[in-house]
């Protein structure tokens, strides 16, 4: 069969990579992809951008493509999976209006509200004065979130009220256009990040493996917040009595009452937690698609053929497959351009990629090719992952691989999966 991944980063060269392996599979096109996904066997890439739904849509139609999975959220919020559906496409994703839990943070919030799922208190404003007035009324720190797609840079967590009154004049004020046209400004919450993913087929749930982003810049979790550099899988934070509350408070609520709501939800859900000390989940935020980096790690890890799910999750049947996992850590760590998460200075001749130690999967993002040479075109380059027996294990292959490969003003952090380290010492 063939097989379309919509997205060009490195969260799309490991679904290629992984969908690649499927014994089902003659064929995976990615577009636009990357030079990453232009190695893989049985890959090609596309020359299309992920958010031209027209020309994708053609293309799956001439290529009679059996099965489309959605990497970033953009297409979805826009309304690809409608526009497949629409037309007879096998697609895995959700519709345009489900897409909202991601697309609109107003719309998240009401949402989790309304059906008393648990979540930092908040107010949504489209104008400042009310909005600076609440902040005051309840000090810092405080969390100020532009409503719609921001590339990861709509949220502010205040340490002062000053500097939440300028994220609030800066987001109403047209800093991030439409996407900033209203505001939720929500309590400060304290405790230890995960992240949680599952596929949806409308009603039944089935969990992908735990994992854990590190979304500030600098090792330490200091700098400022990026889209992640680097995740690991499994994470022990997420404990299976936690998962359990996760699913029992989260998200079958959230499938229900999506479904309640006449909004059925299919395809890869991201619940972003906080977990605090006790060990009670709320929901930071919800991710309509597979988390990148998290799905590098986590591809790495799955054991079953993700066509068998995808196609489940497609045809509501997901509570009839089960997910294999091995049970070693995945750990990757993301190798950014220098400036990143700001300027981003691209160009620049990616070195030792060829000397890449056979137990490490570097899957690309920010590249392209130039000549013979690859070179940065990104943010976040490459995403350096292996696995291991134990997180140190994994950590150690995984930064063998990094300390492998060279490029100007190329960073890393080199603590990926520390709070996991810390526990298996423990
Ligand atoms: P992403 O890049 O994952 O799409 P986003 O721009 O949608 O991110 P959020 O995930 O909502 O934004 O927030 C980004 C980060 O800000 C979170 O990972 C978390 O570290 C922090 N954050 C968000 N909300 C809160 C909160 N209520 N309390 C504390 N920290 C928060």
């Amino acid at each position: 069969m063939k097989v379309l991944v919509i997205g060009g980063g490195g969260r799309e060269h490991a679904l290629a990579w992984k969908l690649a392996q499927s014994p089902r599979v003659s064929k995976v096109f990615v577009a636009p992809g990357n030079p990453g996904t232009a190695t893989e066997s049985k890959c090609e890439n596309v020359s299309i951008a992920a958010t031209n739904i027209a020309e994708l849509l053609a293309f799956a139609g001439r290529e009679q493509i059996d099965l489309t999975v959605v990497g970033p959220e953009a297409p979805l919020v826009l309304g690809i999976v409608d526009s497949f559906r629409d037309a007879g496409l096998p697609i895995f994703g959700p519709s345009k209006q489900a897409a909202q839990l991601e697309g609109s943070k107003a719309f998240s919030k009401d949402f989790l509200a309304r059906h008393r799922i648990p979540t930092a208190m908040y107010r949504v404003f489209t104008e400042a004065a009310p909005a600076i007035d609440y902040v005051r009324e309840h000090g810092a720190p405080i969390v100020v979130k532009a409503d719609g797609l921001a590339a990861g840079k709509g949220v502010i967590v205040a340490q002062s009220v000053a500097e939440a009154e300028a994220a609030i004049n800066d987001m109403l004020g047209g800093q991030f256009g439409e996407a900033g046209a209203r505001v939720v400004v929500e309590s400060f919450l304290s405790g230890e990040e995960a992240s949680f993913i599952v596929m949806v087929d409308g009603g039944n749930i089935l969990p992908m493996a735990t994992s854990q982003d590190h979304k500030a810049r600098d090792s330490g979790d200091t700098g400022p917040n990026t889209g992640g550099m680097g995740a690991y899988s499994p994470t022990p934070v997420v404990t299976p009595q936690i998962a359990d509350i996760v699913m029992e408070t989260i998200i079958e609520p959230t499938v229900k009452g999506m479904a309640l709501d006449g909004i059925p939800y299919t395809g890869f859900l991201y619940a972003g937690l906080m977990i605090d000390d006790e060990g009670r989940p709320s929901v930071l935020e919800f991710n309509c698609r597979f988390g990148d980096p998290e799905t590098q790690p986590i591809m790495m890890r799955l054991d079953s053929d993700l066509v068998d799910l995808l196609q489940a999750g497609i045809a509501g049947s997901l509570d009839e497959v089960q997910c294999q996992w091995n049970q070693q850590t995945a750990i990757g760590v993301v190798i950014a351009a220098h400036g990143y998460p700001a300027d981003v200075r691209t160009g620049d001749v990616i070195r030792g990629l060829d000397a890449i130690p056979n137990n490490v999967k570097v899957f690309q993002a920010g590249t392209r090719s130039d000549g013979a040479n690859i070179v940065t075109a990104g943010g976040r380059v490459l995403c350096v992952t292996a696995l291991g027996d134990t997180v140190r294990d994994a950590q150690a292959a995984a930064y063998a691989g990094v300390k492998t490969i060279d490029f100007d003003g190329g960073f890393y952090r080199d603590d990926i999966g520390w709070r996991a380290a810390a526990r298996e010492k423990a």
